[in-house]
C-alpha cells in the first residue's frame, strides 16, 4: 500500500505521463511528414483510378465512341443513356450519351466493356455540382473533359495496360 502511494506521487511529481505523450512526439518530429497542403498538393493516384468520366478522341479529333452500347448494357446502375443514328458518310456514332452522376456507383464496367477505350474514368475526384441539373453529363461535357485530360488518360492506360 505504501509502495503504491509512493509510485502515485513519484509518477504525478515527475509528469510522467507528459513524458510519455512527448516520447511519441519526439520519434515522429524527424520523420518525413505525410501531410500534404490539398488541394495546392495532391497525393499519387493509382492509374485505374475512378473518379468523373470522359469521352476521348482519337488524335486526328474523331470521336472514338462507335455507339455499340456495350457501356449502356453493363452499367450496373443504368445511369448511362445512349441513342445513336448513322452519319451521312454511314458511320455510326451517338446523338446522346449522357452519365447520371447521382445514379453512377464508379464501378468502372462501362470504360471496361468499351471495344474502343471511348468512355473511361478518369483520376479526377475533386469536381462538384451546384444545382441538380448538373448531374448529368452530356456527350458534350464528357468530350470537354476528355480533351482537357487526354494526357493523362493516355498516360493512365498506357501504365495500366498489362493488367487489360
Ligand atoms: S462506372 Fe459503373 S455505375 Fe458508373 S456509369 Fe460506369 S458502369 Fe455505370
Ligand atoms: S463508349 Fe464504348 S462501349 Fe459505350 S457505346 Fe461507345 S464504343 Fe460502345
Amino acid at each position: 500500500m505504501m509502495w503504491q502511494r509512493l509510485k502515485y506521487y513519484v509518477k504525478n511529481f515527475s509528469l510522467w505521463d507528459l513524458i510519455t505523450g512527448l516520447r511519441v512526439t519526439g520519434r515522429y518530429f524527424w520523420k518525413q511528414k505525410i501531410t500534404i497542403q490539398y488541394p495546392e498538393e495532391k497525393t499519387p493516384t493509382s492509374p485505374r483510378f475512378r473518379g468523373i468520366h470522359a469521352l476521348r478522341r482519337y488524335p486526328n479529333g474523331e470521336e472514338r465512341c462507335i455507339a455499340c452500347k456495350l457501356c449502356e448494357a453493363v452499367c450496373p446502375a443504368l445511369a448511362i443513356t445512349i441513342e445513336a443514328e448513322p452519319r451521312p458518310d454511314g458511320s455510326r456514332r451517338t446523338s446522346l450519351y449522357e452519365v447520371d452522376l447521382f445514379k453512377c456507383v464508379y464501378c468502372g464496367f462501362c470504360e471496361e466493356s468499351c471495344p474502343v477505350d471511348a468512355i473511361v474514368l478518369t483520376n479526377m475526384a475533386d469536381f462538384h455540382i451546384e444545382n441538380r441539373e448538373e448531374k448529368i453529363l452530356t456527350k458534350e461535357k464528357l468530350l470537354a473533359i476528355g480533351d482537357k485530360y487526354e494526357a493523362q488518360i493516355a498516360k493512365d492506360r498506357k501504365a495500366d495496360e498489362r493488367y487489360r
